[in-house]
């Protein structure tokens, strides 16, 4: 696979006009390798087999990704009328749409009325009020507190009902005349423990007694998001094997996925446009200047902390400015984004096994998570990205001995 996303890439690169006649050739681009996504979904199933994937619009929206998503049978979380739009879009059924948004303006819920999508989240007493008003027929899930202090981003401060405030919320729906009929959590996004999911199962069990006991038959429990690649297969078996033991049966379990569908399937490749070599005394690396950078598709580094370590494109099939002869051996390099602001830096330190010039390319992978989904157009640089996809789940299929040269199945090349 990764050769494949290397000869794309190349092949991207050889294809670029002369030097500084269009501007486009100075962007950066991603590859999508979409059959990454469908073993994701594979991993999922055969993991998670209770619980149904709502996959997290806002990690990545790429309607190339959400189309495979829709083939491949997940529901969606959407969270605005945008995100709600792109889904419908598609053609997918409502009913596999999930708005889990606890706090919606008016509009958005007159909107998800109107398209026919029922299922929302609520966590205080005023969006009761609100959903009363403007979509009375909806299905609703109580978002309930839960917290892994260790997550990426952890969600809690903003988002759940805590459990001593439920009761009031059920009593308050019920008096309203609204239907509860789920639970759902959020631990945070990138969690790394496993106990924040089981306690949030525990309580979500007192969620259910309690709308029990005010006629409300819950029987829908959304484990939200968090998942990461590295302690997936960690995480799935017990939650799996909790969820069955704790719950009763006729339970319908679902999640939210984002970050684990989206993430490994993209990588991204930046032009160095500048170098600065330190002339001075002190032993500062070297750095580097690239079109691309926090304000763009590495707003992770800022938000989430994230240390990445991009390689070199080898040079030998793509045309150089520079030129002339490199260094072999290890440079130290800090390598910045493309606008005039000092915190746009996208790695802090790190060791090149040679010299990088003016004009090479560098490759990041595990780009597909809240990249695109949250880059802007500050200091005037652009935030779409060209993306050449591929499925690397197509290939072998039926090639002979003879040809069985590298032909990615290029679904199709389009700005995101
Ligand atoms: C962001 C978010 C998700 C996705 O989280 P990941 O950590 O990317 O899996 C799911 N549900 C809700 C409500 C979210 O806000």
């Amino acid at each position: 696979m990764d050769l494949l996303i290397d000869f794309l890439i190349h092949t991207h690169i050889s294809n670029l006009g002369q030097n500084g006649v269009s501007p486009e050739d100075d962007e950066p681009f991603f590859v999508a390798d979409l059959g990454q996504v469908i073993r994701q979904h594979r991993r999922w199933k055969r993991n998670l087999p209770d619980v149904h994937p709502f996959y997290a619009v806002k990690c990545n929206s790429d309607p190339n990704l959400l189309r495979l998503l829709a083939e491949l049978g997940t529901g969606f979380d959407c969270a605005s009328i945008e995100e709600l739009r792109s889904v419908l879009d598609l053609g997918v059924d409502p009913a596999r749409i999930i708005f889990a948004n606890p706090c919606k303006t008016a509009s958005s819920l007159v909107f998800a009325q109107r398209a026919g999508v029922t299922w929302t989240t609520f966590d205080n007493l005023d969006e009761l009020d609100t959903i009363k008003k403007h979509h009375p027929n909806a299905q609703l899930a109580l978002r309930i507190f839960a917290s892994d202090s260790d997550a990426i981003v952890d969600l809690s401060k903003k988002f759940g009902a805590p459990i001593d405030s439920t009761w009031r919320l059920l009593q308050r729906a019920h008096e309203l005349g609204l239907e509860v009929s789920g639970v759902s959590f959020h631990v945070g996004t990138g969690a790394s423990n496993i106990a924040p999911y089981i306690k949030a199962i525990q309580q979500a069990k007192t969620v259910i007694e309690q709308g029990k006991a005010l006629g409300f038959l819950i029987n829908v429990l959304d484990i939200g998001g968090g998942f990461q690649d590295s302690n997936f297969e960690n995480f799935a078996p017990k939650l799996q094997a909790t969820l069955r033991r704790e719950l009763p049966t006729g339970m319908r379990f679902m999640a939210e996925p984002g970050r684990y569908y989206a993430r490994s399937a993209y990588t991204l490749v930046c032009k160095v446009i500048s170098r600065r070599l330190q002339t001075g005394a002190q032993p500062e690396p070297d750095m580097l200047y690239q079109n691309d950078g926090v304000y763009g598709s590495f707003m992770n580094v800022l938000i989430e902390k994230e240390v990445l370590h991009p390689t070199l494109v080898s040079r030998s099939l793509h045309r150089h400015e520079g030129g002339g002869k490199r260094h072999k051996g290890t440079c130290r390099y800090s390598i910045w984004g493309p606008t005039c602001d000092s915190t746009d830096r996208v790695v802090e330190e790190m060791a090149m096994e040679s010299e990088v010039k003016v004009g090479d390319w560098l490759k990041y992978t595990h780009m597909g998570a809240y990249t695109t989904a949250t880059a802007t157009q500050f200091n005037g640089f652009r935030s779409h990205r060209h993306v050449t996809y591929l499925n690397s789940e197509l290939i072998g299929h039926g090639t002979t001995r003879k040809s069985r040269h590298i032909r990615p199945h290029l679904i199709s090349c389009q700005l995101l």
